[in-house]
């Protein structure tokens, strides 16, 4: 699984994705960047 890091301004892989809901039905996955640590997100279905 591959998110865009804002602090490195990269795509890294996210460590440990979980999938959280928010809002009318949306999902998004969250985890940590390998490289960095910091909070990933990516939105996921629609
Ligand atoms: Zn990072």
């Amino acid at each position: 699984m591959k998110a865009y890091c804002v602090k490195e301004r990269k795509s890294r892989e996210m460590v440990s994705p979980k999938e959280v809901k928010f809002g009318k039905g949306r999902h998004a996955l969250k985890g940590k960047c390998a490289s960095c640590g910091t909070t990933l997100f990516r939105i996921t279905g629609k």
